[in-house]
């Protein structure tokens, strides 16, 4: 019997997942640290992978966001898995890896029946909250030099008042999904993801950039970008371009943004009652 906190069954999500999935290895674990820094330090060793793998955890201690930020969770009360990819390159298009991670994610999402939309570069927001985040680190393969995503995902199911008040922040949950077989769920999103990292390694960010645009969650809304705490951009949010690149539209004309480490917000004075969604 499937439980809300019942332990998924790699067995069980192989033999649900399309065919686009079906060469990757799965191992599921009750608790780990980290299943993003498990699958780095298991490549560190071994220098590569027989192949795609996903690391699933019930729960993680050491849940990791971007720049040292953390993600935190309570046992069952999210989906937490990471993906370990193989990719030919070259490096630098790696750059829109994350944001065509985040239309594969939404998609699947959205087809489920739960409404969301992307806050670049990659977050996933159900009516303003983030519902998940999406962490992907990169490293090369020791035997031939190619490159390997780890993609690590975390998305809320349910948010116990506790757990919201130690984030700090309003944030989503998708009991809908909560209620949906785990193992059904996590094939439906390897399906999705495994076809897009397989087109993403053909041809780049590109063709995902229309896709992207339609699910943009602050579409023509003011933002501002924070670099280490301090605004570093300022401007009108109006999509991506080719490759990933946040556009701004500001007095001086479009800048193109490269997501680095750099955090959205929407800027203070902007009205609230002008939401944008395409
Ligand atoms: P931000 O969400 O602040 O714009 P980011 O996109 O870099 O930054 P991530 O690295 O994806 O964020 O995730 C880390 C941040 O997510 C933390 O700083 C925290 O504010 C928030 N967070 C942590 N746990 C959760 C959770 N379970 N649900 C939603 N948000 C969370």
């Amino acid at each position: 019997m499937t439980s809300h906190s019942a332990l998924v069954s790699a067995p069980s999500i192989t033999a649900l997942c399309a065919a686009s999935a079906s060469h990757v290895a799965i191992e599921a674990v009750l608790e780990t640290g980290s299943t993003n820094a498990d699958l780095l330090a298991r490549l560190s060793d071994l220098g590569t992978l027989p192949g795609p793998l996903l690391r699933i955890a019930d729960q993680q201690s050491a849940g990791r966001g971007r720049a040292g930020r953390s993600w935190l969770s309570t046992p069952g009360a999210a989906l937490m898995f990471s993906l370990a990819w193989r990719f030919k390159g070259p490096l630098h298009r790696m750059t829109g890896l994350p944001m065509a991670v985040g239309v594969a994610l939404a998609e699947t999402i959205i087809g489920l029946g739960v409404p969301v939309q992307i806050k670049w570069p990659n977050d996933l927001l159900r009516d303003g909250d983030k519902l998940a985040g999406i962490l992907v680190e990169t490293c090369v393969d020791k035997t031939d030099g190619a490159i390997w995503a780890v993609i690590g995902t975390g998305i809320n199911l349910l948010m116990p008042d506790a757990l919201e008040q130690q984030i700090g922040r309003s944030v989503a949950a998708a009991p809908w999904l909560a209620q949906m077989d785990r193992n059904a769920l996590v094939a439906a999103l390897l399906s999705r993801l495994a076809a897009v990292l397989s087109e993403f390694d053909d041809t780049g960010f590109a063709p995902f950039a229309e896709r992207w645009n339609a699910l943009h969650a602050w579409h023509g809304r003011e933002v501002v970008l924070l670099d280490d705490g301090q605004v570093r951009q300022q401007g009108r949010a109006v999509g991506v371009d080719a490759i990933g690149r946040l556009l701004l539209a500001t007095p001086g004309g479009l800048v193109e943004v490269l997501s680095g480490d750099v955090s959205l917000r929407l800027s203070p004075d902007t009205p609230t009652g002008d939401t944008a969604c395409s």
